[in-house]
């Protein structure tokens, strides 16, 4: 990406931009000029979230953003029972006037746009695309739940029975939901988890990432505006312990969770150990995500999709690519694309058009990732390692894109959650070889299969358990109604998220049997 050419999908809502007939969006170039004018008004704006006291810093330069205040495990478990006195009033909201407050909130966090846009940057280090995307993707949650809301809870489902029987099948609120998101998705996931718990008409207690307080602070301060009470949606920010205060407490009816397989593991041992309900805990975590491509698949195409799947928000996404099967005839050349292109990817402030990828959340995540880097240098597995402008803010978390060439695929046995591609080969005739070593991760979120051989998609899409499969395209950006996300085995529970089951598990089923 250039400054004069930004490689950036210009949204309708938030440039004003115009449909053309086949609902494609296009934007223009003045709008985008306005909205950068916007943005940078809003970019110097402090944060304080009430009664803020602990600075929230940066990845881009360390410099405060802002403000949150952290609560005490004591203040934490009386937000939960303050949540559940809540309980039996909110689950009275019709269903129309819950549906009418979430696409309220979804109008208005579209019109504050260009203002997430900065904080997105400064506070997550969001590059502008990531930010309109994730933006979109919030505003697209608010609207399908609220839909599904009404098609849901909107009317009793009838049952067949016998005559002088009627059957109906109801859904109705949990009570108090506990909703634990991540710092990679401060905005959309931080909103989906909650609107599909409010939706369904719960009373919510949701915990923010650390790393991120402050995104998800003017979040409910907007669903609160557009007329979720106060009683209904409670702000819980602080680390772990206070995450662990939340599911231990007795009004916890559920949670849903998003982060790491471990967090959710952990979750899992906590709710365990507890007497009472049983709590059931939707839970959407990482992967070690695979695509394999063959010796028919476009190299170009394979190029450009490994490149963005694997390198766009640095690698910051659960759905990221993290290991490329390439077929040997084809892996030379196709690699050589790869890197071609990812020496073009700039990396630097993510306020900056031309920047490809942002830093990477914190001190942790960088030294994690530096760690296996080296390693793999160690190893003389890196091929290909990006270079650092100079010019980049001190103080930012800056992560170069790196290739690894790794000899057999058990070689990563964890989750590398960066911008670090591995690559291997395998040869016609190891396409089941291939499957074995993608399901013995024991992951399964996205899958990429590359190849113009209908029988190879075929074989390899139906032999694997993963969640999301990508055909001839990247592995990334799941779409809201037309890509529910979520995966199985380590990578989560479903249902999954912006799909057609998801709000139900935030409700309990009741048949009503009359004997009329
Ligand atoms: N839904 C996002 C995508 O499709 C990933 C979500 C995540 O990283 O948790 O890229």
């Amino acid at each position: 990406a250039s400054a004069a050419n930004p490689r950036i999908i210009l949204p309708a809502a938030l440039f004003g931009a115009r449909r053309n007939s086949a609902g494609l969006e296009f934007g223009e170039r003045a709008g985008f000029e306005r909205f950068l004018a916007r943005r940078n008004e809003a970019a110097n704006k402090r944060v304080a979230l009430e009664g803020a006291s602990v600075p929230v810093r940066s990845p881009v330069d360390g410099s405060e953003v802002g403000a949150c205040r952290p609560l005490s495990e004591a203040e934490a478990r009386a937000l939960m029972d303050r949540a559940a006195r809540a309980v039996r009033a909110t689950g009275q909201v019709p269903v129309s006037r819950r549906a009418a407050a979430l696409r309220g909130a979804a109008d208005k966090i579209e019109a504050r746009g260009a203002e997430f846009t900065a904080l997105l940057a400064r506070e997550a280090g969001k590059t502008i695309d990531d930010a309109i995307a994730e933006i979109r993707e919030a505003a697209d949650f608010l609207r399908f739940y609220a839909g599904e809301a009404e098609r849901v809870f909107g009317h009793a489902e009838a049952l067949p029975g016998p005559t002088g029987e009627e059957n109906k099948l109801v859904h109705r609120p949990r009570g108090v939901v506990v909703a634990i998101s991540p710092w990679n998705f401060p905005l959309a996931i931080f909103i989906g988890q909650v609107a599909a718990a409010l939706a369904a008409g719960n009373v919510v207690v949701a915990k923010p990432a650390e790393q991120t307080p402050l995104v998800a602070g003017i979040a409910v301060s907007i669903l609160r505006e557009a007329g979720i009470s106060a009683d209904a949606l409670h702000l819980a920010v602080g680390d772990g312990a206070v995450g662990a205060a939340l599911v231990a407490h007795p009004a916890c009816a559920m949670i849903a969770f998003t982060g790491s397989t471990e967090t959710a593991q952990a979750i899992n041992r906590a709710l365990a150990a507890k007497s009472g309900p049983i709590v059931p805990l939707l839970a959407e975590t990482g992967g070690i995500n695979a695509m394999v491509a063959d010796a028919t698949a476009l190299p170009e195409q394979v190029a450009d999709d490994v490149v963005s799947s694997a390198f766009r928000s640095a690698g910051q996404r659960c759905s990221a690519l993290r290991l490329l099967f390439l077929q040997a005839d084809v892996a030379d050349r196709v690699v050589e694309m790869i890197e071609g292109a990812a020496a073009e990817l700039v990396v630097g402030d993510p306020a900056d058009p031309a920047t490809d990828i942002g830093p990477v959340i914190d001190a942790e995540q960088k030294r994690m990732l530096d760690e296996h880097v080296s390693a793999m240098e160690r190893e003389k597995r890196v091929r290909f390692k990006g270079k650092l402008p100079a010019s980049l803010p001190p103080g930012g978390h800056w992560v170069a894109p790196a290739v690894v060439k790794l000899d057999r695929p058990e070689q990563l046995t964890r989750e590398i959650f960066g911008p670090v591609l591995h690559v291997v080969t395998w040869k016609a005739g190891e396409l089941d070889k291939v499957c074995d070593a993608i399901e013995a991760t024991g992951y399964g979120l996205t899958l990429g299969i590359h190849s113009r051989i209908d029988e190879t998609i075929r074989t390899v899409s139906e032999r694997l358990s993963v969640g999301n499969v990508y055909i001839n395209r990247n592995t990334i950006g799941a779409v809201v109604g037309s890509q529910p996300f979520g995966g199985s085995g380590l990578s989560g529970t479903g249902p999954k998220a912006g799909g057609p089951n998801y709000l139900q598990r935030f409700a309990i089923e009741q048949v009503v049997s009359t004997n009329t």
